[in-house]
């Protein structure tokens, strides 16, 4: 089946450890598989879940090592890329940074804006990465997404926006107001896959309204059509999302959702926004560096029929031999191709191709630009340029930024 490039997005998720990236990935996962059974076992904040059989368990184990897993929401593509959190600027945070083109922010919604939400933030920024904030566990006693949101703009220094305002908090947490539909969103059922959307709790109205014109407010400057249609009343819900995404692409504005990864609350409405507002592989700018002169920069073209470009960004060992995991910026990579290593000089040949999706490897014959894929049994290092059509570039470098497409 052919990718649609548009509808595919590459992202990391970044947090402080503890605020329950695990968590918010397996059920990402989830959500997006439609995998069954959750059940309890104790964690640190006297809650946590596994996944229940053999199978989830192998899911979960996935989602921890896999530099890179696809999952589908929607029509959409989403591989969801290992990024380490933890340390500062080395080498391989750079390289995952390099291969995300949006991330999402999770933060605590009792602890908020810690020290290493500092360090990822600046990661984040470092290599212009968009980003979506999740403020999670909203069902922990003292949580206060508003509160969260302040710190984002007061200690981050960014443009923080509430997308949602939420519907009961602590052991209450019920569901979500959505600030550009205006309705109230409830996540039903044990594992919160049903949604039930309602009007807007009279208790909650005015707040929505206020944090609504806050967000309109600020999307309006990133759309003039929004802004006019704004002042008529007659604004509609693809002018918002067009504005909130333009302004998030810009690094100008991060929209804030909000909800608990345990308790199954607000993690589909999140991934709407992933799917929404952050990059598609054509609207990031990636550079490579010629070296067949002096290194200068070329920009290159997300584009299947341009010569192959890819960065071989992490290397395990797996159970077959060892995989490389790619992220392709320009052309394409199929089974067969011959391709240079830019910095062992060596040609190759694009043995088998695969797959990490959530639960499976799955053989694949091509992967398109913008897409992540994995080798098989090629001979190189983390971070080697892999070119086809006679170019000799190299992707990797501390110094080339990844500024996304000016818009406007
Ligand atoms: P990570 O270190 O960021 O990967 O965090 P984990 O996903 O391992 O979560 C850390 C702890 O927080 C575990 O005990 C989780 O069960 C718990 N946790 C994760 N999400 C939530 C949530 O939404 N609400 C509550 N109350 N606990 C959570």
């Amino acid at each position: 089946m052919a990718i649609d490039i548009s509808k595919m997005r590459n992202i990391g998720i970044s947090a402080h450890i503890d605020s329950g990236k695990t968590t918010l990935s397996e059920r990402i996962l989830f959500y997006c598989n439609k995998i069954h059974a959750i059940h309890e076992v104790r964690g640190k904040d006297g809650v946590g879940a596994v996944m229940d059989n053999m199978e989830l368990e192998r899911e979960r184990g996935i989602t921890i090592q896999s530099a890179s897993t696809q999952v589908q929401w929607k029509d959409y593509t989403v591989n969801v890329i290992d990024t380490p959190g933890h340390v500062d600027f080395t080498i391989e945070v750079e390289r995952s940074l390099r291969v995300l083109d949006g991330a999402i922010l999770v933060l605590c919604s009792v602890g908020g804006v810690q020290s290493q939400s500092i360090t990822v933030d600046r990661q984040l920024k470092r290599y212009h990465v968009p980003r979506i904030a999740f403020v999670n566990k909203c069902d922990r006693t003292g949580a206060n997404p508003l509160k969260v949101r302040m710190q984002l703009r007061e200690k981050l220094g960014l443009n923080a926006y509430m997308m949602q305002l939420p519907i009961g908090l602590e052991d209450k947490l019920e569901g979500v107001v959505d600030l550009v539909t205006m309705k109230a969103v409830y996540y039903e059922g044990e594992s919160g896959t049903e949604i039930r959307i309602a009007e807007i709790p009279a208790h909650l109205v005015a707040d929505a309204k206020k944090y609504r014109e806050e967000l309109l407010d600020a999307a309006s400057m990133f759309s003039d059509e929004l802004a006019e249609a704004y002042l008529e009343g007659a604004e509609t819900e693809e002018m918002i999302h067009a504005a909130i995404r333009k302004g998030t692409l810009g690094e100008q504005l991060v929209p804030v959702f909000l909800g608990s990864a345990y308790k199954n609350k607000g993690i589909q409405s999140m991934l709407d926004g992933v799917i929404r507002y952050l990059p598609d592989p054509t609207e990031v700018k990636n550079v490579a560096l010629d070296l067949d002169k002096n290194e200068e920069p070329v920009v290159l073209s997300c584009n299947e029929n341009a010569p192959t470009v890819a960065l071989g960004f992490k290397l395990e060992d797996g159970k077959y031999g060892q995989l490389t995991y790619v992220r392709i910026y320009q052309g394409s990579l199929k089974k067969g191709d011959e391709l240079y290593n830019t910095r062992a000089r060596k040609k190759f040949k694009v043995g088998r191709l695969v797959r990490m999706n959530s639960a499976t490897m799955e053989d694949i014959n091509e992967g398109v630009p913008g897409d992540i894929v994995a080798l098989f049994g090629v001979e190189c290092a983390s971070g080697d340029t892999f070119c086809g059509g006679g170019l000799n570039y190299a992707m990797s470098s501390m110094f080339v930024p990844n500024p996304v497409i000016d818009l406007s």
